[in-house]
């Protein structure tokens, strides 16, 4: 019996993301789904653009400033007999970093489309990343409400450019001023838009059977046609939904509605509930660890500093990959070997903070992090396992941070140290002199480290640029000539955050060089932790 449960508990977790382009409707489609999973009472502004009602997922005061989702956050709620697990993403490239984090620890994706824009740049991106584990991607073609472009042809650009079949599982009755509603193509009825209703949940008016007399009536004689015409030639030259390909990432079900009404986001979610994956094994240096398996396992795959003011502290989120977590639950850190109680992990119950007292494979735990875990550490119940996969990339930007009052030198180092183990920015202490060297992937991401100094650490500092082109982990299977290397390479060599030698060039051409010189040691692009 208690083992019959423990295998619904795993199998009713649903765990996803969303990938989008920016503006395409992510975050009014996380809170319509939301909204069906009772954990918002009503619909609010979308980030609160001038309003103080923000997105559940939008946290820190950068986001409220200037409308971009910064933080990873995990919203948990049910939906009908399933326990969904959303990951938030930040949105702005300059945080791909932690996307691509964040994509290692889901079992599915949503991908919203703008339908009035088609495959852009950053969907195209990060399709690329959901193609590095496999992962079944779920398509939401959004704001039906305007003039979109021509369906077959979204379809086929989805195909061509993203490499993936499509099955259309709802299909748009008009759009725009026109729109109508969609045509249900696996419940064989038509669902009915009424427009002004976006911040409830729609009792929509159902009509069965394409060929209901009711369904002229209620849409007119020009749409009926055009739709009974379109589904004749979408149902014989469009891809059917195939469980397996699905699963493989090779076919994606496509749903047709707009976020802003909250129309068709409950078809999605019915979707993605009923096909998309329960948690999936990982990988690890020893073995493949199974969601079944019995022993808690789980890693680390993002460090979140200061999430909520009342409460100062950093928070490791946890992706549960195997076993059950239970409050007072002895774990082994296995970077560091060291067993730990854990007697107060949060859960993210639709953002509130709560006490878990239990959660399952596929779910998301916050451990208090007292600076001694680190992104990509794996916890289990006493066994030696190493999730892989989990990478840090080197930065591209870099900047030489000062502070303006000295004496508050110490802070500051704490403070960078602190934020670098979120994994968005890099900090450098070169060998051979006192400075601070600030590296990130997007140059978005310095302004966040200086407000954050700011409010998180009250220390003020400001940047100077300095010559530096690129940065890389270093390492050496043989002692001695990693010491040579250290001797004669002390100008350009520094330490990370963590601690880890790093080469610092001034020049691409000057990593060249150094990689000529001295073969046996390695230069690392990414880091695995
Ligand atoms: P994100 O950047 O992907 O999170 O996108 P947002 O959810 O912030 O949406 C970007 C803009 O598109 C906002 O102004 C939304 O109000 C608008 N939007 C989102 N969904 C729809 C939709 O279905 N129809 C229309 N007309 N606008 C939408």
């Amino acid at each position: 019996m208690a083992e019959q449960t423990f295998l619904n508990e795993i199998n009713k977790r649903k765990t996803f993301a969303i990938i989008s382009h920016p503006d395409a409707g992510k975050t009014t489609i996380t809170e319509k789904v939301l909204l069906f999973g009772k954990a918002l009472q009503k619909a609010g502004t979308v980030k609160g653009r001038g309003s103080n009602q923000h997105a559940k997922s939008d946290w820190m005061e950068m986001e409220k400033e200037r409308g971009i989702s910064v933080t990873t956050s995990v919203m948990q709620f049910p939906y009908q007999d399933k326990l969904v697990n959303l990951l938030d993403t930040p949105g702005h490239e300059d945080f791909s970093e932690d996307t691509y984090r964040t994509l290692t620890a889901v079992d599915s994706c949503l991908m919203v489309i703008d339908a009035a824009k088609g495959v852009e740049d950053r969907t195209r991106k990060l399709m690329e990343v959901t193609r590095l584990r496999d992962t079944p991607i779920i398509t939401f073609m959004n704001k039906l409400d305007r003039d979109i472009r021509d369906p077959m042809e979204l379809l086929d650009e989805v195909e061509t450019e993203l490499n993936i079949a499509c099955a259309p599982i709802t299909w748009p009755i008009g759009c725009g001023k026109a729109f109508k509603g969609v045509f249900h193509i696996h419940r064989n009825e038509a669902i009915l838009y009424q427009s002004g209703q976006g911040h409830t949940i729609q009792d929509a008016r159902v009509i069965p059977g394409l060929d209901n007399p009711e369904l002229d009536k209620a849409i007119g004689d020009e749409l009926v046609e055009i739709l009974r015409e379109e589904l004749e030639l979408v149902v014989g030259a469009s891809h059917e939904f195939d469980q397996n390909l699905f699963d493989k990432g090779e076919l994606t079900p496509v749903f047709f509605g707009t976020a802003l009404g909250n129309f068709g986001v409950d078809h999605m979610l019915d979707g993605l509930t009923q096909w998309s994956p329960s948690p999936m094994p990982r990988q690890t240096d020893e073995r493949v660890v199974e969601a079944t398996d019995e022993k808690f396992s789980g890693f680390v795959f993002k460090i979140q500093a200061n999430m909520d003011p009342k409460h100062r502290d950093r928070i490791a989120f946890v992706r549960i990959v195997s076993g059950q977590y239970t409050q007072g639950m002895k774990l082994n850190h296995v970077r560091l070997g060291k067993s730990i109680s854990i007697s107060d992990a949060v859960t993210f119950m639709a953002g509130d903070r709560e006490r878990a007292a239990n959660a399952y494979a596929g779910d998301i735990i916050g451990l208090h992090n007292h600076g001694t875990i680190q992104i990509g550490d794996t916890f289990t119940q006493g066994e030696k396992l190493k999730f892989t996969g989990i990478p840090n990339f080197a930065p591209e930007l870099f900047r030489r941070i000062r502070l303006k009052d000295p004496l508050k030198q110490k802070q500051l180092l704490k403070g960078l140290v602190q934020l670098s183990e979120e994994g968005a920015v890099q900090v450098f202490r070169p060998f051979i002199n006192n400075d601070l060297i600030v590296g990130a992937v997007g140059v978005l991401q310095f302004d966040v480290v200086v407000q954050r100094l700011k409010s998180e650490y009250n220390v003020d500092a400001i940047y100077e640029s300095i010559n530096v082109a690129t940065a890389r982990w270093v390492s050496c299977k043989d002692g001695k000539k990693l010491d040579e290397f250290k001797r004669k390479a002390e100008a350009n060599l520094a330490l990370d955050g963590g601690e880890n030698l790093s080469y610092i060039a001034p020049t691409m051409v000057n990593l060249s060089l150094a990689q000529e010189r001295y073969p046996d040691i390695e230069f690392h692009q990414t880091r695995e932790h």
